[in-house]
């Protein structure tokens, strides 16, 4: 069995991942990008790293 990673495309979350994925600074529902996650309200991207997605924000 071969696991070779395709690095070229991005990786679609999972429907069921996506929809509970929420901006942390908004709570408004974000969607995929290529490799990030958006959200249409503030504008923001979330880098999703390795199929994860990176929804840290840097506060103060
Ligand atoms: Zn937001």
């Amino acid at each position: 069995m071969t696991d070779r990673a395709d690095q070229s495309a991005p990786r679609a979350l999972p429907a069921d991942l996506l929809a509970i994925l929420v901006c942390p600074i908004d709570k408004a529902p974000v969607s995929q990008d290529g490799d990030a996650l958006v959200c249409p309200r503030c504008g923001r991207r979330y880098p999703i790293d390795d199929g994860i997605p990176n929804m840290v924000v840097e506060t103060e």
